[in-house]
């Protein structure tokens, strides 16, 4: 099944407007125009001014989070219409650092995700062990369990794809093995199959996420069950970030 990999920036609270910008139009302007799906998620406040920076160029806006209301008192927070319009496209689900930073509980994963898939965006849903979990051998057994965080009501493969990213290799440098990475994702790819069917799960992307760089995504994404990255640090340099894609092209 061939599936179109899906390469996505995750900017987190770095940088200025200028920078932003900067750093966008680079990006829209050096990205391969097929082959590869390039996307982006810078915060919030910078989504309008990106959204227009990269118009028309077919690389995606995306949003790191989002609240699963449509509207109301809410202090702080954001819905998918409002993403929507100002032009996001796909959005985060289940960070790592929702998870275990801002201590976000499973119950309101879920929620969010229903909401964003709901809205009519891509739904980039973060999966992952933290480095306990693996040691104690409870890895697919953390994944499975955040996987179901999802609805089986999802029905479009097109729209729904799956980001593996280990916590012990987030922002570390120490990414996981080409083994590793391939082990995992062909267990979601099963366990999707299992939930769903075999053709959806064939049909949905699962990106790998945790210090992926230029010099060691060819290997990632060369594993036959690895569809794309989402990508942090290396999305933050235009040279570093677009080395990536090309290597998934
Ligand atoms: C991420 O935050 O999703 C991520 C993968 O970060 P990094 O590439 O910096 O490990």
């Amino acid at each position: 099944m061939a599936r179109t990999p899906f390469i996505a920036g995750n900017w987190k609270m770095n940088g200025t407007k200028a920078s932003g910008m900067e750093l966008a139009k680079g990006i829209a302007k050096g990205a391969p125009k097929e082959g590869v799906e390039v996307g982006m998620a810078p915060p919030f406040v910078y989504l309008d001014a990106v959204s227009q920076a990269i118009g028309g160029t077919g690389v995606l806006l995306g949003a790191q989070d989002v609240y699963f209301e449509k509207s109301g008192a809410f202090t702080g927070e954001i819905s998918c219409e409002m993403l929507k319009d100002v032009g996001v496209k796909f959005c985060l689900t289940g960070h790592s650092e929702r998870r275990h930073v801002l201590m976000e509980p499973s119950s309101l994963v879920a929620k969010k995700a229903a909401a964003v898939y709901g809205s009519g965006m891509t739904l980039v849903h973060c999966v992952g062990e933290k480095l306990e979990e693996r040691d104690a051998g409870k890895t697919l057994v953390v994944v499975q369990s955040q996987l179901e965080e999802l609805g089986t009501d999802m029905a479009d493969p097109e729209r729904l794809v799956i980001a593996y990213e280990p916590v012990w290799a987030i922002g570390t440098g120490r990414n996981a093995t080409d083994e590793q990475a391939q082990e995992v994702h062909a267990y979601i790819r099963g366990a999707m199959a299992t939930r769903w069917n075999r053709d959806f799960a064939d049909r949905v992307r699962i990106q790998y996420g945790g210090s992926m760089k230029p010099d060691n995504a060819k290997g990632l994404l060369n594993q036959p069950d690895v569809d794309g990255g989402l990508i942090g640090g290396a999305s933050l340099k235009v040279d570093s970030f677009l080395a990536i894609v090309n290597a998934a092209v």
